[in-house]
């Protein structure tokens, strides 16, 4: 089980910003969609979720975007200096804070993504299938939700619990629920 507690620490490509939280990794993924396929400069984005209060800047103001057309107003923090994305909050989870893998000074905690999520947006040399069985978990209270909403409940009750099973599961209802909005 992930350790709880320990210092987490990273920062930016230049040094300017940086900053340190506590595991656990509440929830580890990976995201297709073309807004993280346009900021992670088109491999899709690995995220790793963490408890907000734990979470602090140690250094540096890093700026921010909030995309207010979006309906779970998500708000990414990068960089001023050398441009590089530190982490993301939403509206949609405001208890977690997302930190790109890569900013972490040791990626290797994150281990691996649990979910894809945004299958539905991703391109054909975006793989799948090698996470997929590595990940293999019980998932024994997922039920397919009714609406985003109930999905998102969902996902912010059961932060520990989401493993990939169901590879993909959260992903394609997602992109169904999505489409139907
Ligand atoms: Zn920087
Ligand atoms: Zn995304």
């Amino acid at each position: 089980m992930d350790a709880t507690n320990v210092l987490i620490t990273g920062g930016c490509y230049c040094k300017a910003v940086r900053y340190e939280c506590r595991r656990p990794l509440t929830f580890r993924g990976l995201c297709y969609c073309r807004t993280c396929q346009m900021i992670s400069g088109g491999a899709g984005n690995l995220f790793a979720a963490v408890d907000a209060p734990t979470f602090k800047f140690t250094s540096g103001n890093p700026r921010s975007f909030t995309n207010t057309e979006h309906p779970w107003r998500p708000t990414r923090h990068f960089c001023e200096n050398c441009g590089v994305h530190l982490t993301a909050r939403s509206e949609r989870a405001p208890s977690a804070v997302l930190i790109k893998v890569g900013t972490l000074d040791d990626p290797s905690i994150f281990e691996g993504p649990q979910v894809v999520t945004w299958t539905s947006e991703k391109q054909k040399f975006h793989l799948l299938l090698e996470l997929a069985h590595r990940y293999r978990s019980g998932m024994a209270t997922w039920k397919e939700p009714e609406s985003c909403t109930e999905l998102d409940a969902w996902i912010d009750g059961h932060w520990q619990e989401v493993e990939a099973t169901a590879f993909g599961l959260i992903a394609r209802s997602r992109d169904s629920l999505y489409a139907q909005s």
